[in-house]
């Protein structure tokens, strides 16, 4: 416990935040009308649908995989605490690419496993010699990659994911926290003979991070063994019902979804024209390190402008970089305004 730092996002109040790559935009109407239908007809003196029949029938039907393939959970980061309390433990390695999303080396400690971390490239992307020295030295029984991956917003070539499927000495986990605001998924690469799991999240893009709730798709034979190891009825019943009411509408969370990456695209080409590195992003934040101050400088500048980034220039392999989510586009005029004052 004193080795371990434990995961903080400062949640300080501003008039516009944009540090946690939440969905701006709150969950359509009709969903908060039916949610609230629905919750209004539970019978709270009963435990929950155990295995969450629905809520997996509906993502099955989503992804076209069967429900025996879908393990649902209390956000994605409780599907990584199951998969690393199932499969990592003391005495086994579990492999990142650095940098990445940190909780994953960070459950992974938890469970007292021992985590290699393997370094990226300059530009962030994989360096698949490193990646062949880490899988062959330190025999992970879990690999993980993010894709796009937080914070640095690069989505893995399909090319790098097969390789690494085709070499990982045991599970392959692909975080898809922010798949769906990129141009491919691996969730076509899952099957019951291949070692890979899939994790999503309704955090992001159905905007729904109050409602704590992830899934992921892999093998059936895991999803089994996963369901040994979770806790009893962890999915309350109105989580179901939230969950499952999201899949109704996904034309919104779509059309939500391309109104981010056009808004991604604008304030990306907008930073390009400060002085400041911008690093091509498939999610729906925007990692920058300006060139004329210090990161740091810069968050504190923003914030006495009532504009709250995360500040990652304290992070290994990140110095001076800040990560800004994007917002409504009244929220990313205020970013883009407060960050030419600051810069210039
Ligand atoms: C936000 C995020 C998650 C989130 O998880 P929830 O627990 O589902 O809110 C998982 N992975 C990555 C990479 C993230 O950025």
């Amino acid at each position: 416990m004193r080795a371990l730092e434990g995961y903080h996002s400062p949640q300080v109040s501003v008039g516009v935040r944009l540090n946690t790559n939440e969905s701006p935009f709150p969950p359509p109407a009709a969903w908060r009308d039916a949610y609230a239908a629905e919750v209004s007809r539970v019978e709270w003196q009963r435990y929950p649908d155990r295995m969450a029949t629905r809520l997996r029938d509906g993502i099955a039907a989503l992804h076209g995989v069967r429900r025996e393939q879908v393990f649902a959970a209390n956000g994605s980061n409780e599907v990584l605490q199951t998969l690393l309390l199932t499969f990592a433990g003391a005495g086994r390695t579990v492999a990142t690419f650095e940098p990445s999303y940190q909780l994953h080396g960070q459950i992974a400690r938890v469970t007292g496993a021992t985590v290699v971390e393997g370094e990226r490239a300059a530009d962030f992307s994989l360096d698949l010699a490193e990646v062949s020295r880490v899988l062959s030295t330190a025999q992970p029984v879990v690999t993980f990659l993010c894709s796009p991956n937080n914070p640095t917003g690069l989505v893995e070539p399909e090319a790098n994911v097969r390789r690494l499927l085709a070499e990982v000495p045991g599970l392959l986990v692909v975080d898809e926290a922010y798949g769906q605001f990129a141009p491919w998924s691996a969730l076509g690469l899952v099957d019951d003979e291949v070692p890979l799991v899939v994790t999503r999240t309704f955090s992001k893009t159905w905007s729904l991070a109050a409602a704590r709730l992830g899934y992921l798709v892999g093998p059936q034979w895991l999803v089994a063994e996963l369901e040994k190891v979770v806790l009893p009825y962890h999915l309350d019943t109105a989580k179901q019902i939230a969950g499952r009411l999201a899949l109704a509408h996904v034309d919104e969370m779509e059309a939500r979804v391309r109104h981010i990456v056009s808004e991604r695209e604008r304030i990306s080409t907008a930073m390009g024209r400060l002085a400041i590195d911008v690093f091509p992003s498939g999610a729906n934040f925007v990692l920058f390190r300006p060139r004329s101050h210090g990161g740091s400088e810069v968050w504190k500048g923003l914030l006495a402008r009532d504009v709250l980034v995360r500040d990652c220039s304290g992070w290994p392999r990140l110095a001076d970089c800040l990560r800004v989510t994007v917002g409504t586009p009244a929220e990313n005029d205020a970013f883009l305004g407060a960050l030419e004052e600051v810069v210039s």
